[in-house]
């Protein structure tokens, strides 16, 4: 059996390299590095995927938020809704803008943006919802924008890990994470669902206005070859993550469909343990499962990942502090307690090895481990 890893990216690239390479070796060959044709006819075929009106490339999932945020021309000081469960990425960015960030707690299930907090978290100063569809499922799009719209309220869907994901709404339709917000944001971090070989990121968008800014933001503020109407950044997806990228988009339902497969079948070996609970699947969305988080009960998950490693299984816990207990947003005064869900999280979930390259040898082994330790 091979070593175990959270995420096998050598595996999935020794599967796809003739295709891999060849896309690659025709960048290096063009010298095209920056803003070769790849890059539009990537962001083409990720449009018609996602069912987006506008795809903007980007340097990283961190820098799309960022632009998301610069193109809605926010007012200083103005709130900014986030989960306190959550990467720091969409905290970082409001706080850089000057703007401020607002957590919220989250739901104990699925662990995203709990609409009852967000309205409850909302005054006269908040100007925008940023929900993160965690781990691979939507936060509950629905609640969140009929809050938005009373309340004129932008929503920036942080689609990192989420990408393919799909929404399904009240009436039974389906839209993908990222394309029901204003504006929406993904990473192609390598180990993201759809991962470069570097950093990547991209916005999303059905607004043609906005979509005119958000590229323009993201090449400098510039409308017209060296001439500024705003200021904005530098921020280019390289021609070589396109070309992979778009080599790797069409294998993205594959990749979705064997994580949902690997996901059933720790699913299956867990669902009659005590002592672990599975991930829990919303009625409103498809998971993707960027990753496979279960819940141990808090005393036992440290002690958990401390066997597994022992047998050579890696695991992590995403995330271990939340957001409001870092020291970087102490400014923003919250306390221990004030997010009873998020702060219990970050004391009982662990992520499992999950990827594209999972075979059932390792998944099994992964189970026993962790039903050994639990019953013991
Ligand atoms: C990975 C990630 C980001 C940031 O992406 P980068 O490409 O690393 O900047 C933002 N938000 C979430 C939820 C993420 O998982």
């Amino acid at each position: 059996m091979n070593q175990l890893q959270m995420v096998d990216l050598k595996g999935q690239y020794q599967r796809l390299k003739p295709q891999i390479d060849a896309a690659m070796q025709a960048v290096v060959d063009s010298t095209a590095f920056i803003n070769g044709p790849q890059v539009k006819e990537f962001s083409q075929h990720l449009a018609q995927y996602l069912q987006a009106n506008h795809v903007i490339p980007c340097a990283n999932g961190t820098d799309a938020l960022q632009i998301a945020l610069m193109a809605l021309d926010l007012p200083a000081g103005g709130e900014v809704i986030v989960p306190a469960f959550n990467y720091v990425a969409t905290a970082e960015v409001i706080a850089l803008l000057g703007l401020k960030p607002v957590f919220v707690d989250v739901l104990p299930d699925t662990f995203c943006l709990d609409p009852d907090r967000v309205r409850a978290a909302i005054t006269d100063k908040t100007v925008a919802i940023m929900p993160v569809h965690l781990f691979g499922q939507c936060a509950p799009m629905e609640e969140i924008m009929d809050l938005a719209i009373a309340q004129e309220l932008f929503v920036i869907e942080d689609n990192a890990q989420a990408i393919g994901a799909e929404y399904i709404d009240a009436e039974g339709g389906t839209s993908f994470a990222g394309t029901i917000g204003h504006v929406g944001t993904t990473s192609f971090f390598p180990s993201k669902n759809l991962g470069c070989m570097g950093d990547g990121g991209a916005i999303f968008t059905q607004d043609e206005e906005l979509a005119v800014v958000l590229q323009q933001i993201a090449n400098h503020g510039q409308h017209k070859k060296y001439h500024y109407s705003r200021v904005g950044v530098n921020s280019r997806l390289d021609t070589l993550q396109a070309a992979l990228l778009d080599v790797k988009l069409q294998h993205l339902d594959d990749f979705i469909l064997r994580r949902q497969k690997a996901a059933m079948n720790y699913d299956s070996a867990f669902v009659e343990v005590e002592g672990i609970k599975i991930p829990t699947l919303a009625p409103y969305s498809s998971h993707v499962f960027h990753q496979y988080t279960v819940q141990v009960s808090a005393g036992k998950r440290d002690a958990l990942k401390a066997h597994l490693q022992e047998q050579g299984i890696p695991s992590m816990v995403y995330y271990p502090v939340p957001l409001h207990l870092h020291d970087a947003y102490a400014y923003l005064g919250y306390q221990a307690g004030d997010f009873p869900v998020a702060e219990g999280l970050c004391h009982t979930v662990l992520s499992l090895p999950m990827h594209t390259e999972l075979t059932q040898e390792q998944q099994q082994y992964i189970a026993n481990a962790v039903i050994e330790f639990l019953r013991k």
